[in-house]
């Protein structure tokens, strides 16, 4: 096989050497369950800590609002599952876009089938999300609003601040799946009203079957895998523990090289 170039970046990435180097040693060194209680564990404890905190940063989030799971599908799964169910009292209404990603989409005709109401909101040539109409769908039902922050296949970037404005006015809560956005474009979660964000690894030089759901205090939804006490009882599940340090430090490597990376981007972008 000749020497191969790979454009595919948005279905994966390769995961970044020192981003291996600093995940080797939780396999073999520091292998101890972070829930045991001597000194050896501590070393894992310390680790997903370091991670959560390295997440927490690029966000403006506090770490007590990150939440491992095993990547972005699972978080997309649980904000949509547990905010139907944690919010039925108010309402079953749900609104998402026509171009969301099949983690978002799936799930959503799986809520269908159990009660949810779900509209579809447009977008336009550009495929940003019409806004008059996101806004005309909301109904006394609606629970939550769920749009992508970046899409995986046209790259177009919604106008989330706007979203998250409309969605505080009305009450209703906010999720975005920014499993393209995340350390490639700006976050702040304060600044955008976002009440949850999905994001997964191995989009952004990390390892693959890890993930978080950011989910702001005071949002009810509870545990989508029981067992354990892990993750502040909101998901269960001995940690991935090489996965959280491989995912932290891949983020603090993305979002210090943003700027530079999106330029370099942008011009090889132009110039094919
Ligand atoms: C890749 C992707 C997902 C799924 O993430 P996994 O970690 O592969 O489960 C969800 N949403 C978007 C927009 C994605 O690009």
């Amino acid at each position: 096989m000749g020497k191969m170039i790979y454009l595919d970046n948005a279905a994966t990435t390769k995961t970044a050497p020192e981003v291996v180097q600093a995940m080797l040693p939780y396999f073999s060194e520091y292998y101890g369950n972070p829930s045991s209680i001597y000194d050896f564990a501590g070393k894992s404890k310390e680790a997903i800590t370091k991670g959560r905190e390295q997440i927490a940063e690029v966000l403006g989030a506090k770490k007590e609002e990150i939440y491992f799971t095993a990547g972005g599908s699972e978080s997309d799964n649980w904000a949509l599952k547990a905010t139907f169910e944690a919010y039925k009292a108010k309402g079953n209404h749900i609104i998402t876009t026509k171009i969301e990603h099949h983690a978002i989409l799936h799930t959503c005709e799986y809520l269908e089938k159990r009660g949810a109401k779900i509209t579809y909101v447009d977008v336009d040539e550009d495929g940003i999300v019409k806004l008059d109409e996101l806004e005309k769908a909301i109904t006394p039902e609606t629970i939550l609003i769920s749009v992508m922050f970046a899409n995986n296949e046209i790259g177009s970037i919604q106008p989330i601040k706007e979203i998250g404005r409309i969605a505080k006015e009305h009450g209703v809560l906010f999720h975005t799946d920014a499993v393209q956005a995340f350390c490639q474009v700006p976050i702040n979660v304060d600044e955008c009203n976002i009440d949850m964000l999905s994001s997964s690894g191995h989009k952004i030089n990390g390892p693959k079957g890890i993930g978080f759901l950011y989910i702001r205090k005071g949002v009810k939804i509870r545990s989508f895998v029981h067992g354990g006490a892990q993750e502040r009882k909101r998901r269960a599940g001995t940690e991935n523990v090489p996965g959280i340090v491989g995912y932290g430090a891949a983020a603090a490597r993305a979002n210090a090289s943003m700027k530079e990376r999106t330029d370099k981007e942008i011009a090889i972008r132009d110039h094919l």
